[in-house]
Formats: C-alpha cells, structure tokens, sequence
C-alpha cells in the first residue's frame, strides 16, 4: 500500500481535497464513499442532484494516482467538468466529437505519457482501436457518471451505454464506480447487472431536498393552469416545464400576455437561439425560462427559485431529476406540479409511443431492409410514411418509429448512427465518370474507394476521422467532397443532417422478443402510475424519498403542501428567502415607527398587525398616518391576517428581533397582563438594513410563495415613475370631472411605483386598489407600469 502517490487515510484524504480542490470538508455522505473506493473497492451512488457525486470520483481520482477514465453521455457535461478541474490545476481532458484533429492528438498524447489525471469520454468513443490504446494505459478508476443511462428502465436510456461492461472487463476491470441521481432498485439492479459490479457497495440516499417546498396545484380546466402561471414564476428565476414543444409554446404566450417577460426553449430551436436563451437565463437577463425536458442536463444555476411543471411528467425520475434543479443554494424554493386529472391521458399517448406494437417494429424492419442501402439514410418521418403505406389507419407518428428504432438497437438488429457522432454518408454513384479527379479531389476520391469498394451503396463515415487521415481540415474535406458531388462521382450528405440507421445482419429474419417488449410496457405504465399517484400523496417529500429504495426518517417532512395543509406546524429556524427577509423588514420597520412616533416602547403583538394591515385599532388612534401604516396591506404581500402576522411577531420575538416584555394594560376598565413586544438591538439592525444572515421558524412560509409579490418588487419608489403615475391620474380625472384623489391616493401611487405590478391579480394588491377602482382605472396604470419597466 506505499506505492507513491497513494493516499491510505481519511485524514489524508481531507488533505488532498484541500490541497487539489480548495473546499474545508466533505458534504454529508461523500466521505465514506471516498474512502471505500480509494480502498479499491467498486460502489454504486445515487445521490441526488446537486449533492455533489463528482468530488466522490475526483478525490479518488487523484488519490489513486494513474488514469481515471470517466464516461458521461453529453459534452456540455464534460466540457463543465473538466473547465473546472483544469481551473484548479487539476489535470483533466474530454475526448469527444468536438475536438478538432490537433485537439485530440494532443489529448492522446497526454494520456500516453501519463499528463492526464482524468479523461472523460463519451461512451460512443470505445471503438476496438481505442480500447487497445487504453490497455497500454495506467487506469485505476473507471467512471460512469449519470448510470442510469444504462438501464433500459432508466428514464433515459442510451444504447451507448450497454457496452461499458465490455469495456470494463477489457480494462482488465479496475475499480469502477456507477453514480446517477435517480435509480429506483430495480434501475440500480439493471446497472449492476450490465456492468458485472455485483460486489459494489451501494451508497444510496434518496431523493430528500428540504429546501424544496413541494406542491401540488389541482386544477379542473386547462386555462386554470395559465391563470395559475404568473403568480407561482413571481419567485425569480423561474423555470416552467410542459410536456410538448407546442404547450411550450402556448405556456410562454399565456405568461407573456400576463405581462411576465418569459423565453422559450426547446429541443426544435436553432443551436444559437437555445444558447442565448441558455445564457441570458445563466446570467440573470431572463427571469423565466418555459422548455421542454431539452433544457436542463449541466444547467447549473444555483438560485432558480421555482420550477413549475404545467403538464404532468412520465416518471417520478424524470420529475425529480428536474425539480432537482431547483434552490441548489439551499434557500426555499417553490416547486409546483399544476395537474388535471385527464393529464394523464397525454402521457399515456406518450407512452403508446415509446412502446409501439411489435407489428410496427417488424414493419419498420422491412422498411429498412427493402432500402438496399446499408446503413439507410432517412428521417424519421421518411420512414413513418413507408411504413404507413398499405396500411389502415391513421399514419404512424414519427415518435413512435423513432421508438421502433430503439427497440432494434436493443435487439442487437440496428445501430443508430447520430447525427451528433458526426457521421456524414457518402455514396459512389454507379454511372459516375471514368476519369479519375486529380489534386486534392483526387486524393478525397482514392479514399472513398477505398472504403467502399461497391458502387451504389452509402457509407458512413466520421469526416474528422478522414480528415485526419488525409492531413487535410474538415472544411477542406467537406469542400472536395461537395466538388465530387458536383461532378457526378457521388452523393454526399453533410455530417450534421445524416441521421442513419445501421441494419445487423440484414439476412438474418428478425425475432422479437414479444415478452420483453410487453413487460417494458408494464413497467412504463407503473411508472407513470407512480407518478400520477404523487398528486395524491399525504406526505409528498417522504413519497419521493421512499420512491428511490431509501427509508425516511419522519413520517410527514412538514414542508409539503399536504403536510402544511394537515398540520399547519411550524418550521424550523432558518435562512430567509429575500421576499420573506423584505417582508420581515417590513413588519419590524412597523414597530420602530409605532416606537419613534407612538407614547411608548413596548405594542401587544395584535396591534402592530393592525397597524401593518392597516386595520383600525383603537390603540392605534392618531397613528394611521404613519407612512407604515397599511405596508402589508393587500394581496401582493401574501394576503395575511392578523393571526398569521402575530405568529409571524412570535417567530421574529424566538429569533431575537423582539423582546417580550410582560405588561399590564387597561381592557374595558380592568387592567389585564399582557405580552408585549418592543424591538432589540438586533431587531432595529434588521430595520436598518442589516443582518442578512437572520434564521427564523418562520411560519405560514408558503403563503408568501403562494401570492408572492411580483417579481421586481423592492422597497425603492422610483420618482420618474410616480411622476408619470401622477400625469395619467391627472388626465383620468379630467376626463371623470372627478377630483384626483378620487382616482387614486398619493400612497397608491407611491405603493404602486413601488411594487411595479404587471398583472391584474399584483395590482389588486396595491394599496388602495380594489376591484371597483381596478376595473374603472387597472388596465391605464397597468400599461404605464409596463411600459416604464420594458423602458429600462
Ligand atoms: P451532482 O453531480 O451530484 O449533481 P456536482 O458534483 O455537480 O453534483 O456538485 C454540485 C456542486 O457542489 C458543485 O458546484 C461542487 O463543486 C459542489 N461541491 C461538491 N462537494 C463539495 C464539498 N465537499 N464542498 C464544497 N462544495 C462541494
Ligand atoms: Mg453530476
């Protein structure tokens, strides 16, 4: 165990993440996963998004010395990973299709003298050449990250992945590790099974996010749900999930015409477009995002306040992987699944989709065998429409062909060639010309001949591959390929439009395995079972929790919907979310009025709810000018009541904002004890601006969530706007013949520049604005606010 380079304790190992990676201490659960793989033992994780698992591979990466080889489905993934690492000195490189030839060349040749620390690859990469490269390797860690890739239960099932077994016996199989955020056993069975690790420890924490205050808003119409919409993304930044590109599309109109300035993002944009939305979002610029599952896989935005789903998911997997993006920062965020009963009808079309009959799939099968060509380039709906032909009915959707594909490539009958691997086709037209091209052409048409010897036939190929080979540039490449296209050599289909398919020994009859087909179909449908069940569930945290194979260690979390609703209970001390911080400001700002103004130090709790609501109170006589008076009045502040508000003094008084000072007061003539509070040290620094970092149990949380102000709510009033507030009054009033205050108070208006509302329910909580007044004057006031905001 001395072998240089090697790290024996947890001690040392501490060290090494301090040293390497800059963080003090290991987070809950990745110590022991730590040290049992630096151990050399092989461990299965499943930990929920945002946990950390990657440190779990890094550290024993390093600690182990040598390669650690790491396997992860996407690029942007890696290309995250890896900045990162490099960022802190760590050695680390990506092998992927986006390195150019000089790239990859220089990554290989680091990993042959033993540069690299951690290569990461994509699992497409293990062709036999590259596997015989890694033989002469130095591995001792093999890494797949995002695993449940590789269960064909798995919500996101790659083929790619069915491979690493092989691919780890052939490294001689050297320590591995499988980690995901979301396997339920029988996934996390399936991923041992495929990869041969049935010795792996499993280190298996579930899906328990206490920040996330989940939610469950039953609706009986679809419009509902975009009524709903604008209130539950004021919690900025927001992310919105539908279930189609199309009910992406309504979703972002719905919240756009409710004022909320909302960006699309699907799978169907152009790579430019879905970057910048990407971006601005990254960046703060956009506060809402609506998209389909496209978006999300390495978003890594650490303070998204809400997530909203408007249609239901299929799995619970899928769910929490999603909902799992939100309040990475450990702050309260709002995470609500809007549903309809018949919602589930469309994820069952969804799923007659992913599992077509296996009468499609041998007719697809014919389809593609009836080509002649081998592999056969078309798109999904070129094939839909052979496979419709002769057939009664209505058309079969290209979805479900695109199932029918997967279901070959499973059966070992078909390989999909992606247009993401970068593979382009070419085809040597039989009745070309005789005469060879000369130069570069010439070159470029001596390999294509090479490669394939008979005429008629596509082939696929990787053009930085052949670029490579012929020491040309791809675009040098591209360009001679296209002239011998023109010159009527052959046919050539650019890389990033050959989508392909790749018949398995076309002769050979195919034979499906009808049972295994029906039996994915069961399970899909326990799935979404599960998934619809979630909507109504007692405790909904203790139900995902349970959902991935991990007991809870309470009974009801307390922080759900359904257990607030059950309990009412109170929370435990925490850090305030920045609506719930402002609207304790003001709240206590409040009582330092009512002490600065008022005859005396200390106020019965009721009473500064009064004076915060603006109720009359006869205690208050003569303090209703205050400009505190009324600061939490209307909706847009959560609606409270005055009992919630003394719960909320309480919790503040538990919190050392407020002392309780036990007084006598005259009731009717009798004089009565009663708790009184009066504002600490502490309290008026919070007045004052101060002490970010208060805790506190605060209670009835979610109805701040529930109607939060909106979005760009703050405590500063921005003249200009008043002042162009103060011009539409004037002209509604002449044109009433109606005094000005009649439309609208001084203190509305200063409240309405304040709140900046833009939409009709934010606007009713204006101070002052009622239905009555909202219905003669919102819509005019609304479109100045609008107009001023887009302004700036
Ligand atoms: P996962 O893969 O589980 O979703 P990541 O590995 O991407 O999560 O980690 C999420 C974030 O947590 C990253 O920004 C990472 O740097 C950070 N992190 C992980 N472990 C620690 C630690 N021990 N101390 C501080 N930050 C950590
Ligand atoms: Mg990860």
């Amino acid at each position: 165990m001395s072998a240089p380079g090697r790290y024996t304790g947890a001690m040392d190992l501490v060290d090494l993440l301090q040293r390497r990676f800059g963080f003090p201490d290991f987070r809950t659960g990745q110590a022991p996963i730590v040290e049992h793989v630096v151990a050399g033992g092989d461990a299965l994780v499943v930990m929920p998004t945002g946990a950390g698992k990657s440190l779990c591979f890094q550290v024993p990466a390093l600690a182990r010395g040598g390669v650690a080889l790491v396997v992860s489905p996407l690029i942007a993934l890696m290309k995250d990973q890896v900045d990162g690492l490099v960022r802190k000195g760590v050695r680390a490189a990506a092998l992927h299709s986006g390195l150019s030839p000089d790239g990859r060349r220089d990554v290989m040749d680091r990993l042959h003298t033993g540069d690299l620390e951690l290569l990461y690859v994509a699992p497409e990469r293990f062709s036999p050449g590259f596997l015989a490269t890694l033989k002469q390797v130095d591995i001792r860690l093999f890494v797949i990250d995002e695993a449940h890739c590789l269960s064909q239960w798995g919500h996101d099932f790659r083929p790619d992945y069915l491979r690493l077994g092989r691919v780890r016996d052939a490294l001689g199989r050297p320590p591995t590790m499988a980690l995901t955020a979301t396997a339920t056993p029988v996934v996390q069975d399936d991923i041992v099974d495929t990869l041969g690790l049935h010795g792996a420890e499993r280190f298996v924490r579930g899906f328990d996010r206490p920040n996330l205050l989940l939610e469950v808003v039953r609706v009986s119409k679809e419009a509902d749900k975009y009524g709903h919409l604008p209130d539950l993304v004021a919690r900025a930044p927001a992310l919105v999930y539908a279930a189609t590109r199309a009910r992406a599309e309504k979703a972002t109109e719905a919240l756009r015409a409710a004022g909320v300035p909302a960006a699309l993002y699907h799978g169907g944009m152009d790579p430019g477009s879905r970057t910048r939305v990407q971006d601005a979002f990254m960046q703060g610029r956009i506060p809402v995002v609506v998209a389909t599952n496209a978006f999300g896989m390495g978003v890594d935005k650490s303070d998204i306040r809400s997530i909203v789903h408007v249609d239901l998911p299929g799995s619970i997997e899928a769910y929490t992987q999603e909902i799992g993006r939100a309040g990475r920062d450990g702050l309260p965020s709002r995470v609500v699944l809007l549903h309809k009963a018949a919602d589930r009808r469309v994820q069952e079309f969804f799923l007659d989709n992913a599992n077509p009959p296996p009468e499609w799939i041998e007719a697809l099968w014919a389809v593609l065998c009836a080509r002649g060509d081998n592999p056969v380039f078309a798109t999904l709906d070129e094939l839909a429409d052979a496979m419709s032909i002769g057939r009664r009915g209505p058309p079969i959707p290209s979805r479900a062909v695109a199932s029918c594909l997967r279901a070959l490539v499973r059966a070992d009958r078909a390989r999909r060639i992606h247009p993401n691997d970068r593979r382009a086709g070419v085809r040597v037209l039989p009745g070309g010309p005789r005469d060879a091209p000369s130069g570069l052409r010439g070159r470029v048409w001596d390999l294509v001949r090479e490669v394939s010897p008979r005429p008629g036939h596509a082939i696929a190929f990787s053009p930085d591959a052949w670029a490579q080979r012929l020491d040309l540039s791809r675009d040098q490449l591209v360009a001679a390929l296209r002239g011998l296209e023109d010159r009527g050599y052959l046919s050539f289909q650019a890389a990033d439009r050959a989508g392909g398919v790749e018949i398995v020994d076309p002769g050979r009859p195919l034979e499906l395995d009808r049972e295994a087909l029906e039996a994915r179909r069961r399970h899909d449908r326990a799935r979404l079972d599960a998934m619809v069940a979630y909507a109504d569930t007692r405790c909904r945290r203790r139900y995902l929790v349970t959902y991935f194979g991990e007991p809870a260690a309470y009974e009801t979390c307390g922080t759900c919907d359904a257990c607030r609703a059950a309990t009412g209970r109170a929370e435990a001390p925490r850090v305030l979310a920045p609506d719930e911080h402002l609207l304790v400001r003001k709240l206590l700002s409040v009582v330092a009025r009512l002490t600065r103004q008022g005859d005396r130090e200390t106020w019965p709790a009721e009473v500064i709810a009064h004076a915060a609501l603006g109720h009359a109170d006869p205690a208050l006589r003569g303090l209703e000018t205050l400009s505190t008076h009324g600061i939490l009045a209307g909706g847009a502040h959560g609606g409270w009541t005055t009992r919630e508000l003394t719960d909320l003094l309480d919790a503040l008084a538990d919190a050392g904002c407020l002392d309780r000072v036990a007084t006598k007061v005259s009731v009717a003539g009798k004089a009565r004890p009663v708790s009184q509070l009066s504002l600490t040290e502490r309290g008026w620094s919070i007045v004052r601006g101060g002490d970010a970092d208060l805790r506190v149990a605060f209670p009835h949380g979610h109805k701040l969530l529930a109607q939060a102000p909106t979005p760009t709510a703050d405590t500063d009033v921005p003249s200009d706007l008043v002042a162009r507030l103060k011009d539409l009054r004037r002209s509604l009033a002449d044109a009433g013949n109606v005094p000005a205050y009649v439309v609208a108070s001084d203190a509305t208006l200063d409240d309405m520049a304040r709140l900046r509302p833009l939409t009709q329910r934010a606007m009713l909580g204006v101070h002052g604005i009622g239905e009555k007044r909202f219905a003669q004057y919102g819509a005019r006031f609304l479109e100045i606010v609008r107009t001023w905001t887009e302004g700036r």
